[in-house]
């Protein structure tokens, strides 16, 4: 029977869990979002802040990149409020790149991916501490965003509607029913140090790179990968654009603007536990030399610090970069007989509202409520909404 006010526990307060919390919260669930520390701390908080445009993946990885370009009109639209619109270039630095643009420019037109080509000359005027020996650039749809204010602005818009955000709530096990279902979770409240317990008619784990861990204890398979990277932030702004090198994806090949930094990433390799990845010095020695390639001028200006977070990427027989960046649903009942649970995990930030509206289908579909995702359609609420005393308006 479907329920009058239907409920659902959303585990994890990343991007994901995030958007997920505002696109169920808008069709009518009563939400409770568990998260073990702050909000954004897991991967989201310490994410490289590429709004992707999918130029980097159209050769490979062609879901993931129209994936990304769709979505990317679509934040531009309702999450202004943490984007900043600055465009992106592929440059090529080699015959290497060079012979990479063929497959790069026949991609961008099968994935829709708004592609130009601009002289060497107007590369370096609009950018002028770019490599001098560029050999050619393209201009693509790329944008930073503010990892915080995204996450911010989704949880902002969910607890408009209604949800409750537990942050500090380590989920420690499921609830089960006699027939094995899952009916909630056990957790700890780590402000009170004491046990707590949820019940809903859905749970969904949105835990990214702890996906598999928290499956787990539901006795379920998910195969997610944690496969971290490392990013270098600088202190100087040194571009306006996004700039990427023309190549394969590959260790440091996007170099960002953030605020008033530099940030290249990154690298990919996998773990085992998401929790501990140590920040290796090669890798940011690496990451040092591939950002100078980029813009000569890096190699003197100092760096800020390095940052390391996993990604959660969907494992098959393949690893590390071969690995989609497209996301998946499960529903535990059909690839397990486990009713009551639905993992997501995978994607990209850029690809959260979608992977969020995606998954509130089929737990709408399996509770039998029928309600469409309007998320596309709205602005975000403002993100400064989060931390504002529950009752206020704005
Ligand atoms: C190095 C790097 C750079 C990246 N750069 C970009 C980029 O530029 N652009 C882009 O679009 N994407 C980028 N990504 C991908 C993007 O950051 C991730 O896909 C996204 O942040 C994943 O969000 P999530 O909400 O699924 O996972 P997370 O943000 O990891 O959220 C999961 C949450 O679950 C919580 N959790 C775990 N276990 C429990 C438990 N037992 N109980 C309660 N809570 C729990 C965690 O604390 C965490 O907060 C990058 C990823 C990496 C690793």
């Amino acid at each position: 029977m479907t329920p009058s006010k239907p409920t659902a526990i959303v585990i994890g307060a990343g991007f994901t869990g995030c958007a997920l919390a505002y696109d169920l919260a808008q069709r009518g669930f009563a939400v409770d979002i568990l998260e073990r520390g702050e909000l954004t701390s897991g991967t989201s908080g310490r994410t490289h802040g590429l709004l992707h445009s999918g130029a980097r993946y159209c050769v490979a990885d062609k879901e993931a990149a129209i994936e990304c370009i769709q979505e990317n009109i679509i934040l531009r639209k309702i999450a202004k409020q943490c984007i900043e619109f600055n465009g992106g270039y592929f440059i090529s630095l080699n015959e290497e790149d060079l012979a990479y643009a063929p497959a790069f420019i026949a991609g961008a037109q099968d994935c829709g991916i708004p592609l130009e080509e601009i002289g060497v000359k107007q590369s370096l005027e609009t950018e002028p501490a770019l490599n001098p020996q560029i050999l050619t650039a393209y201009r693509v749809p790329d944008g930073s965003f503010d990892p915080l204010r995204l996450g911010m602005a989704f949880a902002a818009s969910a607890i408009n509607y209604g949800a409750v955000f537990h942050t500090f709530v380590e989920v420690t096990g499921f609830l089960f029913d006699g027939k094995g279902n899952v009916i909630g979770v056990n957790a700890v409240d780590r402000h009170a140090n004491r046990p707590v317990a949820f019940q809903a008619d859905i749970t969904i784990n949105a835990t990214g790179a702890w996906a598999g861990k928290v499956a787990e204890m539901a006795r379920v398979p998910v195969p997610v990968r944690p496969t971290p990277g490392i990013m270098v932030a600088y202190e100087k702004r040194v571009t306006q654009h996004v700039i990427n090198r023309l190549c394969e994806p590959a260790d440091g090949d996007i170099l960002l603007p953030q605020r008033r930094m530099a940030v290249i990433g990154t690298t990919s390799f996998e773990v085992e536990d998401a929790d501990y990845i140590p920040v290796d010095p090669d890798q940011i020695q690496n990451m040092h030399k591939r950002a100078a390639m980029l813009v000569p001028e890096l190699q003197n200006i100092k760096m800020r610090g390095a940052y390391m977070s996993a990604r959660p990427l969907i494992g098959g027989m393949m690893s590390g970069r071969s690995l989609s960046r497209t996301f998946k649903c499960y529903d535990h009942k059909e690839n397990d007989g486990v009713d009551g649970l639905v993992t997501v995990t995978g994607g990209k930030a850029t690809t959260c509202r979608v992977m969020a509206e995606k998954t509130a289908d089929l737990v709408c579909q399996k509770i039998g409520w029928e309600r469409p995702g309007e998320t596309q359609h709205y602005p975000l609420a403002d993100y400064h909404r989060y931390y504002q005393p529950r009752g206020l308006q704005p």
